[in-house]
């Protein structure tokens, strides 16, 4: 904290800037650190929608495997009636019915084969998914961790550059600080300099007058936004 108020005025806004700096740094890592997780959430989910297909494919192998056994033992109980059968229209009819089935059976067994390839390839996929996912979830854990500890030295520095601005708050002449606050609202930058005899946020020129002033290093008010110029 200086005494001289025109350098305590300077010392304050850089103060304000840094902890606006600061403000900004901290939504930015914090939205970091949110896409982190959404991408974490991701390679969970990635992983789910496969476990769910391996296992609708699982059901539908075991269902058609349970309809094959049960078309083979038709086809046993049938080939055993027409080893018994004397009436020739009857065996006959009993030869087709076999026929057919054994056509029947062929198709399930096919589509069957199909199946068991289709979740074989499936959990193949699975589980390099798996092994992959890990990999990416720990390499996205490590980032995260980086992002949380970065976190924890912004909010830090916000609390030391908080408890400086005060400081050098309480130090301010009061008009400038009353000024100063009531800019603030309006606008994230209420005092600029004066560059090339105009000020840095408008442009508007900065009268003659008024420029001797800041070489005195007193602080005037932009004539056009209002805002505080200073020159050092
Ligand atoms: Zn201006």
């Amino acid at each position: 904290v200086v005494d001289n108020p025109f350098l305590s005025f300077v010392d304050f806004v850089e103060s304000d800037r840094l902890y606006d700096g600061l403000v900004q740094k901290k939504t930015t890592v914090i939205n970091e650190l949110q896409s982190l997780r959404d991408l974490i959430n991701q390679e969970e989910e990635k992983v789910n929608r496969l476990r769910k297909q391996v296992h609708a494919l699982k059901k539908s192998v075991d269902a058609e495997d349970l309809e094959v056994r049960a078309l083979r033992s038709q086809e046993r109980e049938k080939q055993i009636k027409l080893a018994l059968v004397t009436v020739p229209k009857e065996y006959l009819s009993l030869q087709h019915e076999l026929e057919l089935l054994s056509q029947k059976i062929e198709k399930c067994e096919d589509q069957l084969l199909a199946h068991w390839q289709e979740l074989e390839d499936k959990q193949h996929l699975l589980q390099q998914a798996v092994e992959e996912s890990a990999h990416e979830q720990k390499r996205i854990g490590v980032a995260v961790v980086e992002k949380e500890q970065l976190l924890a030295q912004v909010q830090m520095s916000m609390e030391e550059v908080s408890h400086q601005k005060k400081l050098k708050e309480e130090h301010m002449v009061p008009e400038w600080r009353e000024t100063y606050a009531a800019m603030k609202e309006r606008v994230p930058n209420p005092a600029v300099f004066v560059i090339e005899g105009a000020c840095s946020a408008c442009f508007y020129p900065v009268s003659a007058k008024d420029l001797a002033l800041l070489r005195r290093h007193v602080i005037v008010q932009c004539k056009d936004c209002y805002r505080l110029l200073y020159s050092v």
